[in-house]
Parts: structure tokens; C-alpha cells; sequence
């Protein structure tokens, strides 16, 4: 069977859900519908969530909820009158819901309303059964799944599960972050070992290079789950973050699928045993700005025992992460995202000089990094110096160069000046050809 989970842009009107139904009935496999709340119609709508929240805190701020519910009201009456020519049709639970916010229901509460309404209404049209997250996820030190009570209620028919949230152990309803809805089909996909998690969105699937920078890059046919990791770390996702992780446990494949065209096969990514050869070289490239270099020099480092522990622990009783630590004889740099360091990085600097007795220490702001990411890149000669050269060809100073033990990906470091042109130069150096 299949998990096919649907976003909220495939779910904000009714033409949209009419492309959903096409999908999930013209394939008896998709027995088991994740949903999200309906999202925007046009760029100026609003998200059904966001009107939640939105309901929730005007009522503890005592003003009026009116027109923020009528808002709510009217996309579901609208949706249940076209499909059902009754607006009322989710009147009771509606009802039900104003109690809730109105008796003190947490914000949590009121922003998964949004899903259960939406798979209420998907499961009346699609003539499935509607089973209440609720009843499924549950929040404990990690978050679980009532796999019995979905694959008894499977017997008896296709599901539609709304997303987002779940059940604490003190009864209360919780949700996710944002965009959430991932995470319960991917949850729920590996509870059930599907054959396949769809996630179905508005996008072609994952793009080579984001497609702000290179024009028209090439849709990624298949990745790794570990290839996924490096490319997402590096801000090219097209799903909730953490969403990756029970299904590349359960070794499930993901598909990346376009509701919006859905003869397209989109991106499967798969456990790394079962990756089909791609004709490139590179999966993809990726990258962001906003780093910063701590630049550390101590003649002699190499001799001193624990030397980078030191440096390394007065970042860590500031609480801020390190990301890369490249190193020489007598240097070593520290990357860090450089929001995390606040305004005071000057006595950061200087901390670190004191308790290290280094004999110089540097901040350089402004450092971007550009991850190339492949699996075949392991064991193919040549990949490090194609990079260098494509940089190298445009001008561009090099500023880092790291390359995990995996060998699957090849991070630099470049001025945030010269990124989008350093990204572009490898695109082409790699793919174009
Ligand atoms: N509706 C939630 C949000 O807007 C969750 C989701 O769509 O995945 O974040």
C-alpha cells in the first residue's frame, strides 16, 4: 500500500481537491491520505492555520473573533456546498470547535483544527473513513503510532488521517512545527512499512540547483536519504526537515510528486542500497550565506594536546554550534551560522584568544558555503578539482574547502559577494555539459 500525504496548496480549493481525488482513485494502492489544512488560493490569501492562530489569539486578548471565524467558515461552507451541495455539512464541528477555543482550548488545539476539518472534508468526498490523529500519533519521549488501529481500520477501507498534530500523555492536543504534516505521513508510512510515501505538493519534485539562481536546473529523479540530508541542511528542501528521518528508518522511499501535474514522476529518494545510477556525476548543489570564520592561530598547535577542545568549549558555554572546523599546522578555523553569535562576538573573540593563549585570533564575517552533493562522487577522481576549477574559471576566491569521509559531498566556503556566481559556475561545469 501507499501513504500519499497532500499539501496545502493541493487541498485550498475545490478544483484542487478534485485533483487530489483524480490522483488517490486512480491508483487502489493509495489507501492511506494524510492531509493538510487548505492553504493559499492566490498569493494575498491566507492559510487556514495562520487563521487559527489568528482566531485563538484574538480570544485570549478578548477581541472580537468574528470576522477571522467567518473567514474560516466560509472556505469549508464554500468547499462542502460545491461537493455536496450543503454548506453545512461540517456545522457541528464547527460548533464544537468555537466551544473549545472559547472554553480555553491551547493555541495547539485551535492550529489542528485546520487538518481535522480539511480530512473530514476529503474523507466525505473521497467516501473514506476519517480516522482522528488523535487516535494515532502520540506525543511520549518519541513521538509513536497506534499501527494496530491503523491497520485494523485498513481492513475495513481506505483512511484519510489529518497531519500536523497528535495527542500528549496528558490528553491534550499537540501539533508539530510548522508545516508539520510531513511528519505525520511520514510517521504513519513507516508504522505501516508502505511500499512508497508520496508527498504531494506544487512543485516538480527537487530541483539540481535552486532555480533562483541557475536557470531551469534539472529535477533530481533520485536521491539518498543521506544525499537529501546534505542538500536540505544546506536549504534546499521541499519538505518538513525532520520528515526524512522514520520513513529513511523504516526504509520507506519517498516521492516527491506535483499535484499540479501529476503524470510527472517527480523525485523518489530512497534508502542508499537502492539508488539507481543518474547519468550526473552531482545530485546536486546547494548552498547558503550567513556564516562566519573564527580564525585561530598558535604556532605549534599540532603539538598541543586538546588544543581545539578549548576553542571549541568556549563556543560551547555560549551555546553556539559549530559547523566546520577545517585545520592546518598552526591554524584552525571554526565555521559558525553567524546569527548565532549575536553582537557579542568581540568578547567572544577575545575569550578565546585568553583561554587558549592563541596568538591571534579573527572574526571574518560574510562567508557563504556551497555544498556539492553526490553519491557517485565517492571514489570518482577528479570531482574536488572540477570544483576548484568551475570556481576558479569566474574569478572566484576560495575561501574553505571541507570534504566529508563520505565522501558525498564537497563543502566550500566562498564571500557571500561571489555566491550565486561560484553556484551557477559549478551547475554548468557539472550538469549543463
Ligand atoms: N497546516 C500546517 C502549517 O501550515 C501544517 C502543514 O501544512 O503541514 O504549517
Amino acid at each position: 500500500m501507499k501513504v500519499a500525504k497532500f499539501g496545502g496548496s493541493s487541498l485550498a480549493s475545490v478544483e484542487q481537491i478534485e485533483k487530489v481525488v483524480a490522483i488517490v482513485k486512480s491508483d487502489p494502492e493509495r489507501t492511506c491520505i494524510v492531509v493538510s489544512a487548505p492553504g493559499k488560493r492566490f498569493p494575498e490569501d491566507h492559510k487556514i492555520t495562520d487563521l487559527f492562530y489568528e482566531w485563538h489569539k484574538l480570544h485570549s486578548m478578548r477581541l472580537s473573533t468574528e470576522e477571522v471565524r467567518g473567514l474560516i467558515y466560509q472556505r469549508f461552507a464554500e468547499m462542502s456546498h460545491e461537493f455536496f451541495d450543503d454548506y453545512r455539512m461540517l456545522d457541528e464541528d464547527f460548533a464544537q470547535i468555537r466551544q473549545d477555543i472559547e472554553d480555553g482550548a491551547s493555541a495547539d488545539y485551535a492550529a489542528s483544527r485546520g487538518e481535522y476539518l480539511s480530512a473530514k472534508l476529503v474523507a466525505m468526498v473521497l467516501g473514506y473513513k476519517f480516522i482522528d490523529a488523535a487516535e494515532v500519533i502520540f506525543f511520549a519521549s518519541e513521538t509513536e503510532v497506534d499501527k494496530q488501529l491503523l491497520f485494523d481500520a485498513l481492513k475495513n477501507g481506505p483512511i484519510v488521517v489529518p497531519g500536523f498534530y497528535g495527542l500528549t500523555p496528558q490528553n491534550e492536543i499537540r501539533t508539530f512545527s510548522r508545516g508539520g504534516s510531513d511528519l505525520t505521513g511520514a510517521l504513519v508510512a513507516a508504522a505501516l512499512g508502505a511500499a512508497v510515501y508520496e508527498n504531494w505538493t506544487d512543485v516538480p519534485g527537487m530541483l539540481m540547483a535552486d532555480p533562483r539562481i541557475v536557470e531551469n536546473p534539472k529535477t533530481i529523479t533520485a536521491l539518498s536519504y543521506r544525499e537529501l540530508r546534505e542538500l536540505s541542511y544546506m536549504g534546499a528542501s521541499v519538505f518538513h526537515e525532520e520528515a526524512m528521518f522514520p520513513v529513511a528508518a523504516a526504509c520507506v522511499p519517498t516521492n516527491i510528486r506535483n499535484t499540479n501535474d501529476a503524470g510527472h514522476p517527480g523525485t523518489l529518494i530512497v534508502p542508499e542500497s537502492s539508488v539507481d545510477l543518474a547519468p550526473d556525476i552531482i545530485t546536486g548543489v546547494a548552498g547558503r550565506k550567513g556564516f562566519a570564520v573564527l580564525k585561530v592561530e598558535k604556532a605549534m598547535m599540532n603539538q598541543e594536546v586538546g588544543f581545539v577542545r578549548k576553542v571549541l568549549s568556549v563556543l560551547e558555554a555560549r551555546g553556539i554550534s559549530f559547523e566546520h572546523v577545517p585545520s592546518g599546522i598552526d591554524s584552525v578555523s571554526v565555521v559558525v551560522d553567524r546569527g548565532t553569535l549575536g553582537n557579542g562576538f568581540q568578547a567572544l573573540v577575545a575569550d578565546i584568544k585568553n583561554s587558549c593563549q592563541a596568538d591571534s585570533v579573527e572574526l571574518e564575517q560574510r562567508l557563504s558555503l556551497i555544498a556539492v552533493v553526490g553519491r557517485r562522487m565517492a571514489h570518482t577522481v577528479g570531482v574536488a578539482a572540477k570544483v576548484c576549477a568551475a570556481v576558479a574559471d569566474v574569478g572566484v576566491n576560495l575561501r574553505m574547502i571541507n570534504q566529508g569521509s563520505s565522501e558525498i559531498n564537497i563543502i566550500i566556503g566562498v564571500d557571500e559577494a561571489d555566491f550565486e556566481t561560484a553556484i551557477r559556475s559549478i551547475y554548468k561545469a557539472f550538469v549543463a555539459s
